[in-house]
């Protein structure tokens, strides 16, 4: 994932350099937009901003926006090209809500002009893709619902792809690319085809996502495996994982990635933040769902690669990170042969937590955190690139690119 997001950022600098010495040559005062769910980091970021010499940022699900997909795509354009998004109006109506936003950063002002679109394109109205996705990636849906404050996802309708949307874009992928692998991209796949509001504490349901991964393999492709899932998910269900993995042939030679939130060794701060992220169980259960997923995952050949965030709404005390350190140490002194990895990301203010602020990991690092840093990187090294990594991945790129860049991480991190 990191080398994926490093590829597709240095893409993203070469393109904008390329728009703007054009612009130059030519005397052109085209407006740059862009948008898509990364355009957060803009805020983190502002002199960017300058630096590509953007109009406007788009947030959210450009889907909504993208002319092929619903129509709006025109009435934004014309907006763009009448100057009516020139300036923050609250008082004037408009599908198109302007923010212009001030940063302070490094003792200089940047501006930026943020757009904010709040229609989400239905199922029937996200066209299937035409050309062959970055490695076999396909979605099978958008949104989450487990409601964690710190998670944007969440905030987006949930909306399922039916099995033959998924077929069709990976036969796509098989027919114009070459593909014999499906990466199945959710947020998390053991909420595909639950309804949270009716569903008791997020029971996955079991026969949709059955279902979907039989119409996967029936394509043809010989492995598949889903980008993220989580830990209470894929234990709710005792036959789920198992059944899942019989479906999809994982075994010795055939083990599948999958990313799971590990977030925070910390009771506290889970019960705090992403209480249902543990549904059906509780957040006191934590421990022992984090252990009980690693070993059910691993026993049907599936190994995790988890994220936690470092810095959690800038209210992690020391306590939590030592209770994060403890819950690694205890997985590998109570199941030495466990294969995970675990990779620590700064907190980044979006979700229901869009008002805090950034994580400042130059400022407030203490030593429990660089102990937490420490634990993570030992854990990759020790337990996960020398014991398991150069055996996963060995027969598929995908995989090997999945895990390998994990490590990469570590190295590129620290
Ligand atoms: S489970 Fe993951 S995708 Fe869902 S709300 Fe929580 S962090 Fe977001």
């Amino acid at each position: 994932m990191a080398e994926n997001k490093c590829h597709t950022l240095n893409f993203i600098i070469v393109i904008h350099h390329r728009i703007n010495a054009a612009k130059q040559k030519n005397g052109s005062k085209a407006k740059v937009v862009v948008g898509a769910s990364g355009t957060w980091q803009y805020n983190y970021d502002p002199a960017k901003i300058e630096e590509y010499g953007l109009y406007a940022i788009v947030e959210g699900d450009l889907g909504g926006i993208g002319p092929e997909l619903d129509g709006v795509g025109g009435r934004f354009f014309d907006a763009v090209i009448n100057n009516e998004l020139e300036t923050a109006n609250p008082f004037k109506k408009s599908e198109f809500k302007v923010e212009v936003k001030e940063f302070d950063k490094n003792g200089r002002k940047y501006h930026g002009r943020f757009v904010h679109y709040s229609r989400e394109p239905k199922v029937d109205e996200i066209p299937d893709i035409i050309n062959p996705s970055m490695h076999g990636m396909v979605e099978v849906m958008r949104g989450c619902g487990r409601g964690c404050k710190f998670c944007d996802v969440t905030l987006r309708p949930l909306r399922y792809y039916p099995v033959e949307k998924v077929q069709n874009e990976i036969r796509v992928n098989m027919k114009y690319g070459g593909l014999k692998n499906a990466w199945i991209h959710s947020d998390d796949i053991f909420v595909y085809g639950l309804n949270p509001r009716t569903t008791k504490n997020m029971q996955p349901n079991r026969e949709a996502i059955e279902e979907l991964f039989k119409g996967i393999m029936e394509t043809g492709v010989e492995h598949t495996n889903p980008t993220h899932g989580t830990l209470a998910g894929a234990i709710a269900d005792e036959r789920l994982i198992p059944n899942l993995s019989r479906i999809i042939k994982s075994g010795p030679t055939n083990h599948i990635g999958v990313q799971c939130g590990f977030e925070t060794g910390s009771i506290r701060l889970i019960g705090k933040y992403a209480d249902r992220k543990l549904a059906p169980f509780r957040p006191s259960e934590w421990h022992w769902v984090v252990k009980e997923g690693v070993k059910t995952l691993n026993e049907n050949y599936w190994v995790p690669a988890f994220t936690l965030i470092m810095g959690l709404d800038n209210n992690e005390t020391a306590d939590d990170s030592w209770e994060t350190i403890q819950l690694i140490h205890q997985l590998e002194k109570e199941q030495p042969d466990s294969k995970f990895t675990v990779t620590p990301l700064t907190f980044v203010p979006i979700g229901l937590l869009e008002k805090s602020d950034f994580f400042d990991i130059g400022n407030t690092m203490d030593p429990a955190k660089l102990g937490v840093m420490y634990k993570t990187w030992q854990h990759n090294f020790k337990y996960a690139i020398h014991k398991f990594m150069h055996k996963v991945g060995q027969n598929d790129p995908i995989k090997k690119f999945f895990f390998a860049s994990l490590a990469r991480h570590w190295v590129v991190y620290l």
